[in-house]
């Protein structure tokens, strides 16, 4: 009693473009297996690596990711990468994040196997797994086991005693935001694949026509 607890803030970082039910059932199960306080959606400015295609505006991208995430009380959608002027890189959003909230916070970057693959690549590699715990979760088509082989060496020899990139099993969702946009593009159905006010404001917008 009266002592502080450590806050355990999960980061759920994100083209969102849009948002899908793959998202939000990985958020919620990083926020059950790992006893997350709160988890914080954070969609991205201008993506750094999507050159190839010109995303939806980050607002557009904002809005749905409000619209996804609004009835579950423990979600909440932060604007910090698209206030922020240029490609974010994922130490910046976690040095930033320390900074909000202070010395008494743990912060976890929630991801899927795809994305821990390339975080890992990124910028400052060490630095970022210093300052977050990574939860990776599994997605169909990307193989887990490569991600043990793309540590940084300090990693590898810290690794089993003090993990930094824990893995999590979740039910396996074959949804993407490509796979979606194309969908729509062919007039084909979203629904069950994005929350049902997600599809409506597409539908509204015209977007990915
Ligand atoms: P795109 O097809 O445009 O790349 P995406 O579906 O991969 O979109 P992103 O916004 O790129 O979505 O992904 C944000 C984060 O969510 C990443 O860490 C990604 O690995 C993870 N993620 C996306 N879809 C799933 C899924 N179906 N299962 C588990 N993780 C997922
Ligand atoms: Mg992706």
């Amino acid at each position: 009693m009266g002592r502080l607890r450590i806050k355990r803030i999960g980061v759920m970082g994100g083209t969102f473009d849009p948002i899908h039910n793959g998202h939000l059932v990985t958020a919620e199960e990083a926020w059950k297996q790992f006893q997350l306080d709160q988890v914080l959606f954070v969609p991205s400015g201008s993506p750094p690596h999507k050159e190839d295609r010109k995303s939806l505006d980050a607002e557009d991208r904002y809005l749905m990711t409000v619209i996804a995430t609004a009835t579950n009380p423990h979600f909440r959608v932060s604007r910090l990468e698209i206030v922020r002027p240029g490609p974010s890189y994922t130490i910046d959003t976690v040095r930033e994040l320390h900074r909000i909230y202070g010395k008494n916070t743990e912060v976890f970057f929630i991801t899927g196997a795809d994305a821990i693959l390339e975080i890992l690549t990124w910028k400052e590699p060490e630095a970022v797994l210093r300052e977050a715990t990574f939860i990776a979760a599994t997605r169909p088509g990307y193989d887990l086991k490569r991600l043990e082989e793309s540590l940084p060496e300090a990693e590898k020899e810290r690794h089993a005693s003090d993990p930094r990139v824990l893995v999590m099993e979740i039910p396996a969702l074959a949804i993407s935001s490509t796979d979606i946009r194309q969908r729509v593009k062919q007039g084909r159905p979203i629904t069950y694949l994005v929350p049902e006010g997600v599809s409506e404001f597409i539908e509204k917008n015209g977007f990915y026509r």
